[in-house]
């Protein structure tokens, strides 16, 4: 409507200039509105179309998602402007399937499982803690969400799984979200392991309030820059900062074995839009996918997993895994899925992005 009224003005003849040049920003505005929304739906499309082998992922591309701030009190974290969702329209096409958001709580969940020859599955049907190594020394991947989980979960999945938590030497907690670190405490009071946080998200913890589902976060210990290497024994992680969901997270790459046969293999350490509307947040988590794609490439990874089991469908390949014949390739390992998983990254938080500079573009018209 502004868009037309503007159009008439500008050709009603006799304008003032200073009246012809707010006429001309609304057009513009509006036009770039129009622009970003067509971006946005474009994105959307895409990481809906590459989301086929990665379907964990793609409601990421939910054109009319409501952006929770899960950390609204920390520095950086984004804040919820006082913009409206969207109300434009959005095609079939670029409508993102209802997916689980790394729900699934209602399922049995997973029994623990040795998915590798080096890599155990210990989490649940919601969230997910890995172990890598062997007797010389294993690397923890997340800690849950409680103690109670830690208990349940870790140390019952390590028992029946023949793990002795003795040898875990490391704890690394993807980013600084209660879901994560959790059952820190049980943990230490265990086995004494060191707990590896980025720099950036230990600073986020040390700012987090109580919260009653999860457990406090740990003190501060291990600090890791970008692309550093932690190893414990015969196991290398090598620590990649993937800036987006916190600016922390860390998007750890290592080596798994299969009958001694290398497969490399990453973690994508964070992945909801839970930081408030944050259109350069969006943009930072687009260009870690990317970023990952890249290394993905480099390294030949070929394959994926997140800390959600839902996300990454985990639970799926641990059944197929489970009833796998002789011979019969092993189901995480996937190429197609990895470069898959992070365009619908890439694709979804750039939709994400193009949309909220649409809905800014759209506020600024009024
Ligand atoms: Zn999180």
């Amino acid at each position: 409507m502004t868009h037309s009224r503007s159009f008439n003005r500008i050709h009603a003849g006799n304008l003032c200039v200073a009246l012809a040049t707010v006429a001309f920003s609304t057009a513009t505005s509006a036009q770039q509105a129009e622009g970003h929304w067509a971006n946005a739906l474009a994105y959307a499309e895409a990481g809906i179309r590459a989301s086929r082998s990665s379907p964990g992922f793609a409601s990421l591309c939910a054109l009319d998602m409501t952006f929770r701030n899960v950390n609204p009190a920390s520095p950086g974290q984004g804040e919820d402007a006082p913009i409206p969702e969207t109300t434009l329209p959005i095609p079939p096409e670029a409508q993102a399937p209802q997916q689980t958001r790394g729900g699934g709580r209602d399922l049995p969940p997973p029994e623990p499982m040795q998915v590798f020859d080096n890599l155990y599955f210990v989490g649940d049907n919601s969230t997910s803690a890995w172990v890598i190594g062997d007797e010389e020394g294993y690397i923890m991947l997340d800690a849950m969400r409680s103690n109670e989980e830690a208990e349940n979960s870790i140390m019952a999945g390590m028992e029946q799984l023949g793990i002795d938590p003795q040898f875990v030497e490391y704890v690394v907690i993807s980013h600084a979200h209660g879901d994560h670190f959790g059952g820190h405490q049980y943990l230490a009071e265990r086995f004494a392991p060191r707990f590896v946080m980025s720099e950036l998200d230990w600073q986020l913890a040390e700012t987090l309030p109580e919260h009653p589902r999860f457990g406090l976060p740990p003190e501060r210990d291990v600090a890791t820059a970008d692309g550093e290497i932690l190893t414990a024994g015969n196991t290398s992680v090598t620590l990649n900062l993937a800036p987006g969901h916190t600016m922390g997270t860390l998007s750890p790459v290592f080596t798994v074995f299969e009958n001694g046969v290398p497969y490399r293999a990453v973690l994508w350490g964070g992945t909801g839009f839970n930081f408030g509307r944050n259109e350069e947040r969006l943009r930072v988590y687009a260009q870690s996918a990317a970023d990952l794609r890249q290394l993905a490439a480099e390294e030949d990874i070929s394959i994926i997993l997140s800390n959600h089991p839902a996300r990454d469908n985990s639970t799926g390949r641990m059944r197929e895994l489970a009833q796998r014949e002789a011979g019969e390739p092993h189901p995480f390992v996937d190429r197609e899925m990895v470069y898959a998983s992070l365009e619908t990254l890439h694709n979804c938080a750039m939709a994400q992005a193009e949309r909220l500079a649409a809905e800014t573009a759209l506020s600024a018209r009024e």
